[in-house]
């Protein structure tokens, strides 16, 4: 059966096809630029790349687009070969705690809970009214990014603030990266051949998220209320005291808005050197020398590992400790970095294991209390099986 994901963001459209008999991608890209000047696609399939410059006012021009090119280039033999349509949505709430099909109250939900990601949510249900209206006949679901973290109890998601923020207005910890955590959490359960397991799944790309996980559910996770808040990240803070905003405003004449954006686009790596918000770029300062770049590279490290050790305790010990996403599946020396300082809870590195990226590879040494993984996520295979399993249970 062939499921396609997709990514729907306010400009722009990612798809990827599977063909789920065997998990194979058959096809994938993205639309790019819609509704502005110079809107352009990319398809990649079979090895070969197409990219074509064409005006695409809105996501259904690009919906439509996608399916003819799919047939006219013989991936699918009709659009009607696609059957299910996984989409990625950002934020479900409190409400949804796994995947679900689309009906109206649920596309309502998702507009309902725009006030939580306002960039991301409206842009979703671009893509969903898209397929609604180019692919009436394919089962169409909603794979949430905050589903998975839904099991983390009260004491957790709450925050130390008057409760009345909560019950009025939703005000609590809610965590990001769900899907990555949990494709994460399904690959060690395959690994270990079991799913009773303590696991501390550390999501480090540009965005950056902490989970811990116990029997297969998330017990806590280092997002917050919105993505800016846990790790150290490319350009956001992660945690930081919020007096510094007020201070910050009346220093500089911004508004609150303006403070919140210094923090998530101008910190994190970006801010404390000056120079990148990319770990391969602070890495080759670092060689050089650079103060500043070995300052942000040495608090990006500490970072992780503090919440690895707080998550070790949480967990009352730890089975495993995965690395994902772009720094964690490739970036050798920070990888080597994050498992020297866990050598208190006992983590030995094994260094010729540590130089392989790009497949799942255990970087431990045989004699480490604690095995680390390095596990290449796939958010996109993980929103095609929910997609499919919603599809088979509803035979
Ligand atoms: P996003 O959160 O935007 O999806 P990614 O998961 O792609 O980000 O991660 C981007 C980060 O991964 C960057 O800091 C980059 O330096 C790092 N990275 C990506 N590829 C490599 C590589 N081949 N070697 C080292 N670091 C890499």
């Amino acid at each position: 059966m062939k499921i396609i994901s997709i990514n729907a963001g306010s400009s722009s459209l990612k798809f990827c096809l599977f063909e789920m008999n065997n998990e194979t991608v058959i096809a994938s890209g993205n639309f790019e630029r819609i509704g502005t000047d110079g809107s352009c696609y990319t398809i990649k399939f079979n090895g070969q790349k197409i990219t074509q410059n064409l005006e695409l006012s809105t996501h259904t021009d690009a919906v439509s687009i996608l399916l003819d090119k799919l047939v006219d280039l013989e991936i699918i033999h009709s659009i009607n070969d696609i059957k299910g349509v996984g989409h990625r949505i950002v934020h479900g709430g409190s409400k949804y705690s796994e995947s679900v099909f689309i009906t109206n109250q649920v596309i309502s939900d998702i507009e309902s809970f725009r006030d939580f990601a306002p960039l991301h949510n409206p842009a979703h249900l671009l893509g969903i009214k898209a397929f609604r209206e180019v692919l009436p006949d394919a089962a169409m679901v909603a794979v949430f990014d905050t589903a998975f973290h839904q099991t983390m109890n009260e004491e957790t998601y709450l925050y130390p603030v008057p409760l009345r923020w909560y019950e009025e207005y939703g005000v609590r910890k809610y965590g990001a990266h769900g899907t990555s955590h949990r494709y994460i959490t399904d690959t060690v359960k395959s690994i270990l051949g079991r799913d009773d397991f303590r696991l501390i799944s550390c999501h480090i790309g540009n965005g950056g998220s902490i989970a811990a996980i116990s029997d297969m559910k998330c017990v806590d996770t280092s997002m917050g209320f919105t993505p800016l808040a846990g790790i150290m990240m490319g350009t956001r803070s992660g945690d930081v005291d919020p007096s510094i905003i007020p201070y910050v405003m009346e220093k500089e004449g911004k508004n609150a808005g303006e403070v919140i954006d210094d923090l998530n686009n101008h910190s994190g790596l970006l801010g404390m050197s000056e120079y990148s918000n990319d770990m391969r770029d602070i890495v080759s300062l670092c060689e050089e020398g650079n103060e500043k770049a070995i300052r942000a590279k040495n608090k990006y490290v500490r970072r992780i590992v503090d919440y690895i050790s707080q998550y070790y305790v949480l967990l009352d010990g730890c089975d495993v400790i995965a690395l994902t996403a772009g720094v964690g599946e490739n970036n050798v020396p920070i990888r080597k970095e994050i498992c020297e300082k866990l050598s208190p809870l006992g983590v030995k590195l094994d260094e010729e294991k540590n130089q392989i990226c790009g497949e799942i590879v255990r970087i431990s040494s045989d004699d480490s209390k604690i095995p680390v993984y390095v596990i290449p996520t796939n958010e996109e295979l993980m929103i095609a099986r929910d997609t499919l399993k919603l599809i088979m249970n509803n035979r």
